[in-house]
């Protein structure tokens, strides 16, 4: 299994802990943090379409996903 890395300069920083992000992509799009290790994981329905195209699409939502939650979460998260 190949996994690509998914662009990082279109990550946000980690909204709990402010570090980095990094994004993987494997049978699923998945972007974590590199120090606390909150995650979020993009599935889509494989699309008939080329494998770069389905790969593209999948990475899409999980950076919109990230960088959303970003958006939504709290800075400090209580618990
Ligand atoms: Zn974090």
């Amino acid at each position: 299994m190949t996994l690509g890395i998914i662009e990082t300069s279109t990550l946000l920083p980690c909204p709990f802990c402010g570090a980095e992000a990094e994004g993987q992509y494997g049978d699923n799009a998945v972007i974590s943090c590199t120090s606390c290790g909150a995650s979020v994981t993009a599935e889509t329905t494989m699309i008939v379409r080329p494998p770069s195209a389905q790969r593209d699409h999948q990475m899409w939502k999980a950076v919109g996903a990230w960088n959303e939650r970003r958006a939504v979460a709290p800075a400090k998260e209580v618990g």
